[in-house]
């Protein structure tokens, strides 16, 4: 059976697009992109995606692993499943893109970036998703999941957590159940819509959708994948629809986002230092950031900061601020 990841790497694609197994279907749906559909009705219809960022390898690498259990047939696939290699071209050079971030361009808003690589795969991403969709309600699989998998760059105070994409929907309480037994140690809830894959697939298909940072990123190869072991075990219930493991350890804390720091002048200045790990908490009343116009402090009695960066391009995000949800 071939090698989803390997295959990728390697731009070399199967050489007949489509397959049987005794126990499922696969259809290659373009570099990086399988989908898998078992032989039986289901109801789910779930994506997960990795590689979106190039360098953020541990949970290709779990992903590809995990494909290959379900090819092999060692793990029951009870779910219509497309897996998806975000990135390719950026993952091959082990780089988090190669002109610009992919995971700012879903939704339509590649059509604001001069054209890439990168344009090109968001826009054909995004049919790949309307497709698969589309033909697993048709099969009887209405309910919607994607799950973006990704590694920090920077250190966090919380090693693994979640971002929900803003939605004026309540998030489906069998995800956030999911969420909670995957080992994460917070969940990240947006307040206003944003370019990423997982708001993407939320707003327009109402998938329940969530992007999901595990750890830090190494290159290939070198990464301690016992540590995703929770992660892992969550995914594998998902692909057969089977209840998760019970959770171990504190409890999930959950975050609403309160500021969105924008770089919107020459003289912006970010008073936060370019290695604060992320959850660092600032105390009421901290200047955060100045710029011409426009002075953001730390309005509650204490706020954390995530992915702080002072280097974005003008109109763009140089950080977010968050409190405990209530
Ligand atoms: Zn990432």
């Amino acid at each position: 059976m071939f090698d989803v990841l390997a295959q990728t790497l390697e731009g070399r694609p199967p050489l007949n697009p489509v397959g049987q197994l005794p126990h499922l279907d696969w259809q290659w749906h373009g570099e990086g992109v399988l989908e898998l559909s078992p032989r039986h009705a289901c109801e789910k219809a779930v994506v997960i995606s990795a590689g979106v960022h190039g360098n953020e390898t541990a949970p290709i690498e779990l992903l590809n692993q995990l494909v290959a259990e379900l090819l092999a047939g060692s793990r029951p696939l009870n779910v219509r499943l497309l897996v998806v290699l975000g990135n390719p071209p950026s993952m091959r050079a082990n780089k988090r893109y190669l002109h610009a971030d992919m995971n700012r361009m879903f939704g339509g808003r590649h059509a604001r970036f001069d054209v890439s690589d990168e344009t090109v795969r968001a826009q054909e991403l995004e049919q790949l998703l309307a497709e698969f969709y589309h033909n697993a309600s048709a099969a009887g699989a209405t309910q919607r999941f994607h799950y973006d998998l990704h590694t920090a760059i920077r250190g966090s105070l919380h090693l693994r957590f979640g971002l929900l994409p803003f939605q004026p929907r309540p998030y489906s309480a069998e995800m956030l159940h999911w969420l909670e037994q995957a080992g994460l140690d917070a969940l990240v809830y947006h307040r206003s819509p944003g370019g990423t894959f997982t708001h993407f697939s939320s707003e327009v298909f109402q998938a329940e959708s969530c992007t999901l940072e595990l750890g830090k990123a190494l290159p290939f190869g070198h990464n301690e994948l016992s540590q995703f072991r929770q992660i892992r075990q969550a995914l594998e219930a998902l692909v057969s629809d089977l209840a998760p493991p019970q959770r171990r350890g504190e409890s999930l804390k959950h975050y609403q986002v309160v500021q969105d720091i924008i770089r919107e002048q020459p003289d912006f200045v970010l008073n936060i230092s370019p290695e604060a790990l992320n959850f660092t908490a600032y105390p009421q009343g901290y200047i955060l950031a100045e710029q011409s116009g426009k002075i953001y402090r730390v309005e509650h009695a204490e706020e954390v900061v995530l992915f702080p960066n002072p280097n974005v391009a003008l109109g763009l995000r140089a950080g977010l601020m968050l409190t405990l949800k209530d």
